[in-house]
């Protein structure tokens, strides 16, 4: 591990290119530092903003190896990064986040598990290998229930709602017979989230507290400060450090969390953790001194962590597919920040922007 901070001119490892990338690497630059990117796609989203660029497979052990010699520290923007790729690059230079963070975010089981031992709630929720476990699981965990494959689920994919014990065959095979867990349904008021930064120091820092909307599926809103949330932003805060501590997480980690509907036993239940940053932070880049973007940087390069203070109230709505045609409208539209992913194809459910409107701060 690198002792001291990395001086401006130093290089940011980014694997991965997509808008998440792309977002770093702006936010590498204005600290003076520079960015390469390795991703397996040719003209990927981030090349644009970065110093260099190496299109290569993540599973080619040298070139990964000659990327990460060409830089001073590497990260990640996308979880299902394999174990194997991570590997490769800490041969020759420090990853941030380590490798605990990856393995524990790309595996639901695992990370519902760790969680849940750390006396943080998660759904209740049982491993499934094979069809006669989910038969025998549905008799513990009853229907209404979802069927989620254990690794490579994101927006929504890779998982099945189960209605009724007589589907079992049916989501069984709808997520393709792989290893996978079964969850019980958590009846929520709402869905939100905490991006939280640990520094390589231990450091810690949070934002505020999140509403997220979900359609199809994918974030469609984020609303920031979540409307009556003061309550909760110490209890999600204590969820995102004692989850970070344990994981020894250095950058900025996202908890999604259910607030229950339950007056009797209120609180929040953690349904996922991504050790990156989040779609449902993107409001930090108008709404904060130092964006989560910024804060990651950071955290991987040793510096002090920036201020998480919002000096606005914010709502980010992405601009999904179509909805980024109405680009030159939302430009002229005041206290309205337009960010676009330079995506050249704007297919169904691709993210291809985000706008986030700023308001007086409450
Ligand atoms: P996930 O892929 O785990 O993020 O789930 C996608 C969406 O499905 C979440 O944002 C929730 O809206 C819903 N969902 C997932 N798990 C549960 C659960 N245990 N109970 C209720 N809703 C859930």
């Amino acid at each position: 591990m690198p002792e001291s901070p990395l001086p401006p001119g130093s290089t940011i490892g980014i694997l991965g290119g997509g808008q998440l990338g792309r977002m770093l690497a702006v936010a590498a630059s204005r600290l003076g530092l520079r960015s390469h990117i390795y991703s397996d796609e040719a003209g990927a989203p981030a090349f644009d903003v970065a110093a260099a660029s190496t299109v290569g497979s993540y599973a080619d052990q040298d070139a990964l190896e000659r990327f990460a010699g060409a830089v001073d520290v590497v990260t990640c923007e996308f979880e299902n990064v394999p174990a194997a790729t991570l590997e490769a690059c800490a041969r020759v230079m420090p990853v941030f986040p380590g490798p605990k963070s990856f393995a524990v975010a790309q595996d639901r089981l695992a990370e519902k598990d760790f969680i849940g031992a750390l006396g943080i709630e998660v759904a209740p929720h049982l491993a499934i290998d094979r069809l006669d476990q989910l038969k025998a699981g549905l008799a513990r965990i009853k229907p209404p229930a979802l069927l989620k494959t254990r690794r490579l689920g994101y927006d929504g994919k890779g998982q099945v709602m189960i209605r009724d014990k007589a589907e079992a065959e049916a989501a069984w095979r709808g997520i393709g017979e792989v290893p996978a867990v079964l969850e019980g349904l958590v009846l929520f008021e709402r869905e939100i989230s905490i991006i939280a930064v640990r520094g390589r120091d231990g450091a810690f820092k949070a934002y505020d507290l999140t509403e997220n909307v979900h359609q199809n599926g994918i974030l469609a809103i984020s609303r920031v400060p979540a409307p009556n949330s003061l309550a909760l932003l110490a209890e999600a805060t204590f969820i995102a450090k004692t989850i970070a501590d344990a994981l020894g997480h250095v950058g900025v980690l996202a908890v999604e969390m259910f607030q229950r509907a339950d007056s009797a036993r209120p609180g929040l239940v953690v349904n996922e953790i991504a050790p990156r940053v989040h779609n449902s932070g993107h409001w930090t880049l108008d709404a904060c001194a130092t964006s989560q973007f910024e804060n990651h940087i950071r955290a991987i390069a040793g510096w002090p962590l920036g201020e998480t203070a919002r000096h606005s109230d914010a709502v980010m709505t992405n601009l999904i597919g179509a909805d980024v045609e109405k680009w030159l409208s939302l430009a002229a539209e005041p206290s309205t920040c337009l960010h676009l992913y330079g995506k050249a194809e704007a297919r169904a459910g691709r993210k291809m922007g985000h706008v986030t409107r700023l308001y007086p701060k409450t």
